[in-house]
């Protein structure tokens, strides 16, 4: 498709709609909005945009749609597929600074915030009022960006992910039309579900500009345990009966040996290099965890477990807890020259022993340096395959690992990604993964921006 470009003419139109203060050409700015956090290459907008509301939006929209220029949604550019990279150049739409609380109804368990407000942020204001949206991707994403990729994290085994939290939501279509979808009851049977169509769009439908979250309340006691066995096949097996016995583990975290080896040496630890497992537990009364608790003892030690450490209390939990944080950055330090290719599967949690197996297998087989964890309770395994996207030959081989792991999630009845989103790296899987439905999805696109000016490129091939 032909696009239209950003020229003089344009940027001063763009001026005329947003001011001269908040549209930029330099190059920093371009280039910080040309790369997220994964290995594809960088790609600079031609402009830099930060709308303040859903009409100024709506007018940058209007405008670019008549001109076909692409526009680009961009929440933190936190991304590891690629997902807000404006492969076409055109606009990027950074919504960093419409990052405002606008109305909390705690008697609801409900807050209201524009798309540019941080997580973590929302996180500790919500504190306050014993509150919390549990989606935890871990980098400071924004709100609209985790809508964008349907997020979610560590607690998504107990509470959900975000299209469990979204409510309703105020979107501007690709045509600058802005509409509300949604209610504020936490049920409907109304109509087609149109957050759920927005919610993992990745900016390809229109923009996100204001989200209605459903909140739980924080936990009042905590419980957490660090469990160490000989073989990853033991830890896995562990995973999928916890998860059978009618336990509600809030987080269950599988790292294998060489992922343990390397925060070790990044944090200074001493753990044994062994495959472990990291759970926590939420509850109302100490007595109803240390229940719990024996019961997840007597399933580790089934599995012939090593070490069994727990504690009680949020001290307790961050201790235990400490190796699990920070796994990304212990890899990137550690491994310099190198960039991770990123594995997202999630399969039905019977299979994932055999998914943890086969992915390394498939690393062994090939020769490959790689390093596996992740939200094992909810199925979701992630491998860092390494390798250097400009040494050819290495990079085909750890394209063709990643082929084999997803497809064998595919072939368990599971998906190429759990939580991080198609962007421009999984495109490539969607077809086999959906069938017949990949079409009606290119149907809708079609129908909501027939010019395709939505973040080109990302999604379809
Ligand atoms: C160290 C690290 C750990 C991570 N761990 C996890 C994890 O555990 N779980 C997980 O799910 N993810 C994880 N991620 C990935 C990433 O943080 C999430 O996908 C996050 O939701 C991205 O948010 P963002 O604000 O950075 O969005 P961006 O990367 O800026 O954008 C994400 C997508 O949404 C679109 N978008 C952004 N804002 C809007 C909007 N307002 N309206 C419409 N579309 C929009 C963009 O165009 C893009 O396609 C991790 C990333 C890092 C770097």
């Amino acid at each position: 498709m032909a696009y239209g470009r950003v020229t003089d003419r344009e940027l001063e139109s763009i001026r005329g709609i947003v001011g001269t203060e908040r549209v930029s050409i330099g190059e920093s700015v371009l280039d910080l909005h040309g790369k997220d956090e994964s290995f594809h290459q960088r790609r600079r907008p031609e402009a830099v945009v930060w709308p303040l509301s859903a009409e100024e939006i709506s007018q940058i929209l209007m405008f670019a749609n008549e001109r076909r220029i692409p526009v680009t949604p961009w929440g933190a550019g936190t991304s590891l597929e690629g997902n807000p990279i404006p492969l076409e150049g055109g606009i990027v739409l950074d919504l960093q600074q419409m990052d405002h609380v606008l109305e909390l109804r705690n008697e609801d368990l409900q807050v209201r915030v524009e798309a540019g407000v941080i997580y973590k942020e929302l996180n500790q204001y919500l504190s306050r009022y014993g509150l919390f949206f549990p989606p935890d991707p871990g980098a400071s994403a924004t709100v609209g960006g985790m809508v964008g990729n349907n997020a979610s994290g560590i607690r998504t085994i107990k509470y959900g992910a975000t299209k469990d939290f979204v409510l309703n939501m105020v979107v501007v279509l690709p045509t600058g039309t802005i509409i509300r979808t949604g209610t504020n009851a936490t049920k409907s049977s109304s109509g087609y579900d149109l957050c759920r169509l927005f919610v993992g769009s990745e900016g390809t439908l229109g923009v996100v500009s204001e989200v209605t979250l459903r909140l739980i309340g924080l936990p009042a006691e905590f419980m957490a345990t660090l469990v160490q066995f000989d073989a990853v096949r033991n830890a896995t097996d562990t995973v999928s009966q916890i998860m059978r016995s009618g336990l509600s583990p809030a987080a269950l975290e599988l790292l294998d040996r060489q992922t343990i080896q390397v925060v070790n040496r990044h944090k200074k630890l001493s753990l044994k290099e062994k495959p472990t497992l990291f759970l926590e537990f939420h509850g109302m009364s100490i007595s109803g965890l240390k229940e719990e608790l024996e019961l997840v003892k007597e399933i580790c030690a089934e599995h012939h477990y090593l070490r069994f450490d727990s504690g009680i209390g949020r001290e307790e939990r961050n201790r235990l807890w400490e190796a699990r944080y920070d796994v990304r950055e212990a890899i990137k330090v550690n491994n310099p020259g190198f960039s991770p290719l990123v594995i997202d599967t999630a399969v039905p949690i019977s299979k994932y022993p055999d998914m943890v197996e086969w992915g390394q297998k498939i690393l062994g087989e090939k020769g490959l340096k790689g390093y596996t964890f992740g939200h094992a309770g909810s199925g979701n395994l992630h491998m860092e395959i390494l390798g250097n996207p400009e040494d050819e030959t290495q990079w085909q081989k750890v394209k063709g690992a990643e082929e084999e792991i997803v497809h064998f999630a595919l072939e368990c009845g599971g998906t190429a990604t759990g939580e991080h989103g198609i962007g421009i790296g999984k495109k490539k899987f969607m077809e086999k993964e959906h069938g017949g439905s990949f079409k009606l999805m290119k149907q809708i696109k079609g129908l909501l921006d027939p010019n395709g000016i939505m973040n080109p490129g990302k999604m379809f091939e």
